[in-house]
């Protein structure tokens, strides 16, 4: 068995299911191999055991480094019974079973091992920066502390090793999510006239909802058209009362064009001031012109695995990349890792080892072309 594979299996081992997350110990046994290897390193904390590693090798005054990047939180088991168990790393076949294995410690493993392996030669190039991240899966908690803590640096170019089966995508959509409230007064329901329904100020809300236009045509050439989707409507306790509080809330996927806190401003215009907005997640798009030169060399290196050159496609879920931008300045960012999308919070998820494999080797040319070792 690879490096690789059997690191996969460690970290599959640790329970980092969020919530709670605790991500402390996968992040520490993470933290020792980048330590030996030669990297400082660094732990950041949002909360206690919610542990982010920030690992760095190299630098130069020529050349930001390349940033490596990857979550180590997992989603709950589910409510159907698993078949494996989900913190083994049970293999069957090509197939290693396990909760997070697809997204995304697989990918995680495989750069760790290529950052061991190209340690030395690291050391004098212009570097790499490693970011392994605790809560992405609610909402991007880890990255968004790194980038609000000022601590992350520069980098140059952003590997996002989530589970798009080696396949590179250069963009997905921001995620926004508010929450809208409105409020009456209560009184009995046999008196209705001595209250103030909140919940009929709400379904006029939810009604303004289903026809709202984001306004002149945001329309993104690869990643399309913004939407918007009421996904919760709740409100009233009892049948003989009347509500005083309702709540709407909304997720909205959003394009590069667009401007989250102009949204919000709009929204509420377009609701009244009988709603009141918050927003609850706020992870804005990401997306990299395909001819990019560094993004044609990623296509150029992964060409063989795929047997044909990939077609410049946008991935339906969101990263840590959003964050990670922010603090790095935008530079060309690639969501590519071995895991498998479909697989990602799935019963009995799996990863094919040769996937983990085959990563080890374009991660080692990505990161060898961009120091230029
Ligand atoms: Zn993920």
């Amino acid at each position: 068995m690879s490096r690789a594979i059997e690191l996969t299996k460690e970290l599959v081992r640790f329970n980092t299911i969020n919530p709670p997350g605790d991500e402390r110990i996968c992040a520490q046994h993470l933290g020792r191999i980048y330590e030996q290897a030669g990297f400082k390193i660094s732990y950041h904390e949002f909360e206690d055991k919610r542990t982010s590693l920030v690992a760095r090798i190299g630098g130069s005054a020529e050349k930001k480094p390349i940033c490596f990047t990857g979550h180590i939180d997992i989603v709950p088991l589910g409510r159907k019974a698993w078949s494996k168990d989900p913190f083994a790393g049970e293999t069957d076949g090509d197939k290693m079973y396990g909760r997070g294995v697809s997204d995304m410690k697989a990918g995680v493993a495989a750069f760790t091992i290529v950052m061991q392996q190209l340690a030395k030669q690291l050391e004098r190039s212009p570097g790499v920066i490693v970011v392994i991240t605790a809560d992405e899966e609610k909402g991007c908690g880890g990255a968004n502390h790194l980038e609000a803590s000022g601590v992350l640096g520069h980098a140059g170019a952003i590997v996002v090793a989530e589970p798009t089966g080696n396949y590179p995508m250069v963009g997905h959509k921001g995620a926004f999510w508010v929450c809208a409230k409105t409020r009456g007064k209560t009184a009995h329901g046999s008196m209705p006239h001595l209250g103030d329904n909140a919940v009929y100020k709400a379904a006029r809300a939810v009604s303004k909802l289903e026809g709202y236009d984001f306004g002149k045509p945001h329309a993104h050439p690869a990643l399309g058209l913004p939407s918007l989707n009421v996904g919760v409507f709740q409100g009233g306790l009892n049948y003989n009362s009347v509500p005083d509080e309702a709540m709407i809330g909304i997720d909205m996927r959003t394009t590069p064009n667009q401007d989250h806190a102009k949204i919000k401003a709009d929204l509420q215009r377009h609701l009244g001031v009988d709603v009141e907005l918050e927003a609850i997640m706020d992870v804005p798009s990401v997306y990299t012109d395909p001819n990019d030169p560094w993004m044609q060399h990623v296509f150029d290196t992964v060409t063989p695995f795929l047997g044909k050159r990939p077609e410049p496609i946008t991935g339906p879920f969101f990263t840590d990349a959003a964050a990670l931008r922010k603090a790095f300045k935008s530079p060309p960012t690639v969501v590519l890792g071995p895991g498998e999308a479909a697989q990602a919070h799935q019963t009995d998820e799996y990863a094919h080892m040769s996937k983990i494999e085959q990563s080890v080797e374009y991660f080692t040319t990505i990161a060898r072309r961009w120091c230029g070792i």
